[in-house]
């Protein structure tokens, strides 16, 4: 995938998934606090949005010359929708953030001078909301307690997909063939200079979270696994307490067996052991099968996403001088 970089252009990247309400203001806001900046664009990814996100953003990328837009063939989901958006930035730096304005367009200049000071990876860590549910404080908290003790990495509360990565950090990002990303460990894993700011997070505009119960779950998953192999240590070490348990119970059967009358009690403990057993070696075996499962994904090689659509299209029908690149990118 060939993306032109253009000298001094900043690139504002920001998933969408079914946000046809939030876009048209997010845009004016983007707009507002950009134009004193300088060069920018705004690429917008519709992450299969079931609603009118795409028609919005064709108005809007007709509009103005600063909107594009990629619109994936269904929903692959915030992560990918986020990576797409990475790979097809062409500016110098990227800032990504959400398209329902919990992320304060208005700090994206605070970001911009500390790229500016030379940081490669400015990144923003939420204050504590008080416009949040409890249940998605606690998950959050919670979320980012498990990850780190799950995995090796060092990742803070609150850390968000809103951030400043400069070229050079996309350009190692783009390098990597893993489909299952977790940009926030990838991020702090890659190292580079880096740089932490807090922000205050805003309600969200409007309409509801596109984050269900389900998906959190799934990208707790993810964050974890992709990370560690610790969870595959767990298993061996519970093994090894689980045998040694085991031997326990089974010189306590001997000495029964050999000094007492009462084997036929022993009946009980091997109910009660065979049972356990079967549990642990089902949780093993499952641990096992979710990176063996990755794995197998993995191997496959398959493109991290399809795009069905982008803003670019309808210009290269209508000037009949197509641009190699947005053909042969979906299928790279
Ligand atoms: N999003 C996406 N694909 C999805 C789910 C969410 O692109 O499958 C986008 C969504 O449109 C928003 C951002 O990811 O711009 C964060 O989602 P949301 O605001 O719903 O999450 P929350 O802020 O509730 O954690
Ligand atoms: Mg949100």
């Amino acid at each position: 995938m060939n993306v032109p970089l253009i000298p001094s252009l900043i690139s504002l990247v920001i998933p969408a998934f079914n946000e046809e309400e939030n876009l048209p203001f997010l845009v004016e806001r983007l707009r507002a606090v950009m134009e004193p900046l300088g060069m920018y664009e705004i690429l917008i990814i519709d992450d299969g949005s079931t609603d009118q996100t795409k028609a919005v953003l064709r108005r809007l990328s007709q509009a103005y010359d600063e909107v594009r837009f990629i619109s994936f063939s269904r929903n692959f989901g915030h992560q990918v929708a986020l990576r797409a958006g990475y790979d097809h930035a062409r500016g110098e730096c990227a800032v990504s953030l959400d398209a329902d304005l919990q992320h304060p367009p208005e700090l994206i200049p605070t970001l911009l001078k500390k790229w500016r000071e030379g940081f490669d990876v400015v990144y923003t860590v939420r204050t504590p909301d008080p416009h949040l549910p409890w249940t998605k404080r606690v998950t959050s908290r919670n979320f980012y307690k498990f990850l780190r003790a799950a995995s090796d990495l060092e990742l803070e509360d609150g850390a968000a997909d809103f951030r400043l990565l400069d070229r050079k950090v996309l350009n190692v990002l783009k390098q990597f063939k893993e489909n299952d990303l977790f940009l926030r460990g990838m991020i702090s894993w890659m190292g580079f200079r880096q740089c932490r700011i807090e922000y205050e997070p805003a309600a969200r505009f409007a309409g509801t979270t596109k984050y269900s119960f389900k998906k959190m779950l799934q990208l707790a998953m993810m964050g974890i696994t992709s990370f560690s192999s610790k969870p595959l240590y767990l298993s061996v070490a519970m093994g090894f307490a689980m045998s040694l348990f085991a031997s326990l119970i089974g010189l306590e059967v001997l000495y029964e067996y050999f000094f007492t009358n009462a084997t036929v009690s022993g009946w009980t403990t091997l109910v009660v052991l065979t049972v356990f057993i079967g549990g642990v070696q089902f949780i093993v075996i499952g641990i096992i099968g979710v990176y063996l499962g990755k794995t197998f994904v993995e191997v496959k090689r398959r493109p991290a996403y399809i795009i069905g659509d982008t803003s670019e299209i309808e210009e290269v029908i209508t000037w009949q001088a197509p641009t190699p690149d947005i053909y042969s990118s979906p299928l790279m």
